[in-house]
């Protein structure tokens, strides 16, 4: 593939970031499902305005309801992955209104998940344009869940239901800020911990309390040696709570506790770990919620195939591409349980997901759109 492809969708540059600035300008905060259905039905109004695609809303009663878009008819399946929803809560537009600054494009989700809309945009028109005869053979599925940033706990099951068919699976989640794909992703969890105690008066009656927060610090130093840096572990205490006065014996304290797991039987073996917690005052009570639910994405043989793969396209558009681990997980991570190759981390890059200066490098979408193009004309090439 030569570098045409790429000097074009660089020339049109400015219709790619008015897309942009009008998916932006719909805010999708994952626990809001007004907003995520307003700007699914957008996209859907978008699409098949452009191209001749088959949309359908998968329903959902309280997340958002999750997108499926289709493009082409063919037995065999490729499918793409990105999402609806972001972490920025309705009204963030007013403080982190859509900006266009110096090769940057910043407002929130530009970067994380909004930049894969244009991308997919720019990949059906490349489809269509060159490839129409394959899509008779083969159909791009286009995926886009409606709660990955709060885990998947809905979307889950459709990524699986839709992996499971696939010939391989494309995530457009952001690169890493230096554009590094992301072959391999650790899996995790989260687990809550509450410890009941007893009050009672510090001064007057002490020896009648049983105090939680001591109690809840002596199980944190216990849950923080689960962690295993050789395997790949980690356990971070995120959130404690507990007590009201200095001078009462506290009935009640809490945590919350991150698990990344790289290993899966490291999930099995923290999660026994965690239901096996022993109080050490018996005059308090534990409870204990969560499980490690996301299974790592791991770099298989598969993942090496869709290397070689983008690599090839990688060197006959002269970019150099790399790829990593990354602590943080997506859809990816389910999808991969099937067993189907996956590579993600595949979308543009820029910087700040998640944070206030959040923004995307406006040149990388047409960057990675020739890149996500270039292997899907190689996977058509072979199962066509
Ligand atoms: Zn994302």
């Amino acid at each position: 593939m030569d570098k045409t492809i790429l000097d074009a969708l660089k020339k049109n540059n400015d219709n790619a970031l008015h897309l942009l600035e009008r998916f932006v300008q719909i805010e999708s905060y994952s626990h809001d499902k007004e907003g995520v259905d307003r700007l699914g039905k957008d996209i859907i109004d978008v699409f098949s305005d452009a191209f001749p695609v088959k949309t359908e809303r998968i329903m959902e009663v309280e997340q958002g309801d999750h997108l499926r878009i289709q493009l082409g008819h063919g037995g065999k399946k490729i499918l793409l992955l990105s999402h609806l929803d972001t972490v920025y809560p309705k009204g963030t537009l007013k403080q982190m209104p859509f900006w266009i600054n110096e090769g940057k494009a910043m407002g929130p989700g530009v970067l994380d998940i909004k930049q894969s809309y244009v991308m997919v945009y720019h990949l059906f028109q490349l489809l269509l344009q060159h490839n129409s005869h394959d899509l008779n053979k083969v159909k791009i599925v286009w995926l886009l869940t409606s709660d990955e940033e709060i885990g998947s706990p809905t979307g889950q099951h459709v990524v699986l239901a839709e992996a499971q068919q696939s010939e391989a699976v494309l995530v457009l989640e952001p690169a890493t800020n230096d554009g590094k794909l992301k072959s391999a992703r650790k899996g995790g969890g989260n687990f809550s911990l509450e410890v009941l105690g007893i009050s009672a008066h510090a001064g007057l009656n002490p020896q009648d309390g049983a105090n939680a927060i001591e109690e809840l610090a002596y199980q944190i130093t216990q849950i923080v040696k689960l962690a295993d840096h050789s395997r790949g572990t980690t356990i971070n205490t995120g959130e404690i709570r507990g007590g009201d006065l200095f001078n009462v014996v506290p009935a009640y304290a809490s945590t919350k506790i991150d698990v990344r797991i790289l290993e899966p039987d490291e999930g099995i073996r923290v999660e026994r770990a965690f239901k096996n917690l022993q109080v050490k005052n018996q005059r308090t009570q534990l409870k204990i919620h969560g499980s490690v639910y996301r299974p790592p994405l791991l770099k298989t043989e598969q993942t090496f195939k869709l290397l070689s793969l983008a690599q090839k396209v990688a060197d006959d558009l002269e970019l150099k591409i790399e790829d990593t681990l990354v602590g943080g997980g997506s859809d990816g991570n389910y999808a991969a349980q099937t067993g189907i190759p996956v590579l993600d981390g595949l979308g543009a890059y820029g910087g700040f997901a998640h944070a206030p200066e959040e923004y995307v490098w406006v040149d990388s979408i047409a960057e990675r759109s020739t890149l996500v193009y270039g292997i899907l004309r190689e996977l058509l090439k072979n199962s066509a």
